[in-house]
C-alpha cells in the first residue's frame, strides 16, 4: 500500500514537472513571436493557451514549439507558428465573425480561430487526417468548430457568406467559388503560387462587391490538391 502510494506521488510531480516544460517552452515561443513583430496580444494570448504540441505526432512534440512547420503525415505540415500567428493577425478577427478555413491539417490553425471568432467551419480533403483533426478537437472541447472531409475548392454553399476565409494549402489561382462565399467587407487571406515556384500570401478585401487584393510576403505552404 505503502509503495503505491509513492509510486503515485512520483507519478504526479514527473507528470508535473512535464507539463511545467511545455508552459515555459510555448512561453519562449510567444517571445520569439513577439520578437519577429507579432503585435496583437489577444492573438499572442490566445497562442499562449493553444498546446501546439496536442496537435503534433509523437516523433515531433519535442519540437513542437520551435518556429517550424514539422510533419504531421500524409506528406504534409503544421505551418510555422510565426506564420499561424500572421495570418491570424491578417484576418482581422472579431468575436462575431463566421470563418471558414481550408486545409484542416492537424487542426491546430481552427483552434487558433476558433478562440477568436464565432464558429468556424473547416474542409479537409485528406480523409485520415480530416477525421484525426476531428476526434483531437472534440477531445480537446473546442465546440465551435466544424471539420467537413472534402474538397475546399468547392468551400461550404450551404454556411456561406463567410465573414472570414483561409487558405492553408496554395492554390495556383484563388478559387472564384471562394471568392463568391466571402462576405461584404470580409478578408480572405490565401497562399497562391506553384509547388516549386516562390508563392506569396495574399490578402483579399471584398469592400462595396469590390476586390481589393494586397500581394504580401513570400511564403511556403503545401499545395492545395485539385480532385
Ligand atoms: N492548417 C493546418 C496545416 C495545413 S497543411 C494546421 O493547422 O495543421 C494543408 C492541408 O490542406 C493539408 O492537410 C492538406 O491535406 C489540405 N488540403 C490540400 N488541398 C485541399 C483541398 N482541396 N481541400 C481541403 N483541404 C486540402
Amino acid at each position: 500500500m505503502k509503495y503505491i502510494f509513492i509510486l503515485g506521488y512520483f507519478c504526479f510531480i514527473v507528470s508535473c514537472l512535464y507539463s511545467q516544460d511545455w508552459e515555459k517552452k510555448k512561453h519562449q515561443m510567444i517571445l520569439t513571436l513577439k520578437e519577429y513583430g507579432i503585435k496583437d496580444a489577444k492573438i499572442l494570448k490566445t497562442m499562449e493557451m493553444v498546446p501546439r504540441h496536442k496537435f503534433v505526432p509523437e516523433p515531433y512534440k519535442i519540437y513542437a514549439y520551435e518556429d517550424t512547420p514539422l510533419p504531421i503525415g500524409y506528406n504534409q505540415t503544421i505551418s510555422q507558428p510565426f506564420i499561424v500567428a500572421y495570418m491570424t493577425e491578417l484576418l482581422e478577427l472579431k468575436p462575431k465573425d463566421k470563418v471558414l478555413e481550408i486545409g484542416t491539417g492537424s487542426g491546430y490553425q481552427a483552434a487558433i480561430l476558433s478562440l477568436l471568432a464565432k464558429e468556424v467551419y473547416t474542409i479537409e480533403i485528406i480523409p485520415e487526417l480530416c477525421n484525426q483533426a476531428k476526434q483531437k478537437l472534440k477531445q480537446l472541447n473546442y465546440k465551435n468548430i466544424t471539420v467537413i472531409c472534402g474538397d475546399g475548392y468547392k468551400g461550404l454553399p450551404q454556411k456561406a457568406p463567410f465573414d472570414k476565409i483561409i487558405l492553408t494549402a496554395a492554390p495556383e489561382k484563388i478559387p472564384e467559388t471562394l471568392l463568391k462565399q466571402l462576405n461584404n467587407n470580409g478578408i480572405l487571406i490565401a497562399p497562391v503560387g506553384k509547388e516549386n515556384e516562390i508563392q506569396y500570401l495574399y490578402k483579399i478585401h471584398k469592400k462595396e462587391n469590390q476586390i481589393i487584393q494586397s500581394k504580401l510576403i513570400p511564403v511556403r505552404f503545401v499545395p492545395m490538391i485539385r480532385k
